[in-house]
């Protein structure tokens, strides 16, 4: 990989070359998502040029370029989890729709009256509500796992809460609200050990941490593209191949059939059983490219390079009075959420965002998280590879600035 240089790298993402409010823009909201960088923009406009073609049934020529562009692609991400084969990486919408595919079709068929599904109270909403629903459907319960003060899973706790009723553990890898990166692979073993599976919403995690799914030892692995520099609309979930195997189709209808009759249809080998209709072809292959482009560059010195980043933000924070961080994580990406005293989350959003600087504000989509922490929501700044230390300086002066006017 060539050496580690946010500043050169931010020239490979053309959105971030405009002014925003007549500023330089500013873009710290990555955990929401990702901007692209001209290689994935290119590749998807290659594809719809030359290549367009539905999959897996032409008898020509861009039917065969586009199969092969997105069965390799699904080769690209199942290398990049370390999946040990590609027809266990199912292609999804993102995150939300992989977590669903499993809570309706493992959880109906593996979900039963006096059950549980264990789910952190670091979960985003897309981690709660498909339990919830499947939970309503079958009988079980979820029961949330407590976190500690930090913001890390209480593992204490986890422990008196798993026993043999417990068939599942539904956990992030990494928070989006905190950005605490969980011990996936000792929960894995805690949960497994008696007999629970675990499923692992990787949304925050692809982009600043290894993805190994075999050394995690998880069960279900889901994240989405756009978190990961590639495109919206595309995601993918991975899952044991015994279990994959076993479960019945999610949604119905074509490619993901193997004979249909009146008298009864049989279903597709693995991974077409779950993936009904015409797939998202051309950001599948945008996905791909994403994952080609972070090969090339040290992801390691990028999370390093991010959570120096998080470190001078925490040091400046100590300059602003009334300034409080959510959450102290053990272990963190470059996530730095916080409040202030005297200015709302959503005021202080607007004066950044008139400064050409965007933060996300509210809830992060983890109410329960707020909740816990009695605050309405937090303003959050979320750090890329192409963020910089100059970034952060504008990001403390725009909350300078916004001390001196709301206070
Ligand atoms: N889980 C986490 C931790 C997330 O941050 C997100 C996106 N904010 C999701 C799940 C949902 O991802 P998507 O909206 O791409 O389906």
């Amino acid at each position: 990989p060539r050496t580690f240089d946010a500043a050169a790298l931010r020239r490979d993402f053309p959105i971030l070359q405009q002014e925003v409010n007549g500023h330089p823009l500013v873009y710290l909201d990555n955990a929401a998502t990702t901007q692209k960088p001209e290689a994935v923009i290119e590749a998807i406009a290659h594809y719809y040029r030359h290549d367009n073609a539905n999959v897996h049934r032409g008898a020509h020529a861009l039917s065969d370029r586009a199969t092969a562009a997105f069965e390799q692609a699904r080769e690209t991400v199942s290398r990049f989890i370390n999946s040990p084969e590609a027809c266990q990486v199912i292609w999804v919408r993102g995150t939300t729709e992989a977590i669903n595919l499993v809570a309706h079709s493992w959880g109906r068929s593996n979900l039963g009256p006096g059950d549980k599904v264990l789910v952190s109270w670091l979960e985003h909403h897309s981690d709660i509500v498909p339990w919830q629903l499947v939970c309503a459907a079958t009988g079980a319960e979820v029961v949330p796992i407590p976190i500690t003060p930090e913001g890390d899973i209480d593992m204490a706790a986890l422990d008196t809460l798993l026993d043999e009723r417990v068939k599942l553990v539904a956990v992030n890898h990494v928070s989006n609200a905190l950005g605490t990166v969980n011990p996936v692979q000792e929960i894995a073993a805690k949960a497994h050990a008696v007999g629970a599976r675990i499923l692992v919403d990787g949304a925050q995690a692809t982009a600043h941490c290894p993805v190994d799914v075999q050394a995690l030892d998880c069960d279900f692995y889901a994240f989405s593209g756009h978190k990961l520099y590639g495109p919206t609309g595309i995601g993918a979930l991975w899952g044991r191949r015994e279990l994959l195997d076993a479960m019945p189709p999610f949604l119905g209808g074509g490619e993901m059939i193997e004979t249909v009759s009146f008298e009864g249809t049989t279903f597709n080998t693995l991974p077409f059983k779950f993936e009904a209709g015409t797939p998202n072809i051309a950001d599948a292959i945008g996905l791909a490219t994403a994952i080609d482009y972070l090969g090339g560059i040290d992801m390691t010195a990028a999370a390093e390079h991010e959570l120096g980043l998080l470190a001078q933000s925490l040091e400046l924070a100590k300059g602003v009075e009334g300034l409080r961080r959510i959450g102290a994580p053990k272990e963190s990406v470059g996530i730095f959420s916080f409040v202030l005293d005297g200015v709302h989350p959503s005021d202080l959003g607007m004066l950044l965002d008139q400064q050409g600087i965007a933060v996300r504000t509210g809830h992060h989509c983890t109410q329960p998280l707020m909740a816990h922490y009695q605050v309405p929501g937090t303003v959050r700044a979320s750090y890329a590879l192409y963020n910089t230390a100059d970034d952060v300086e504008r990001l403390f002066a725009g909350i300078h600035k916004a001390v001196r006017l709301f206070r």
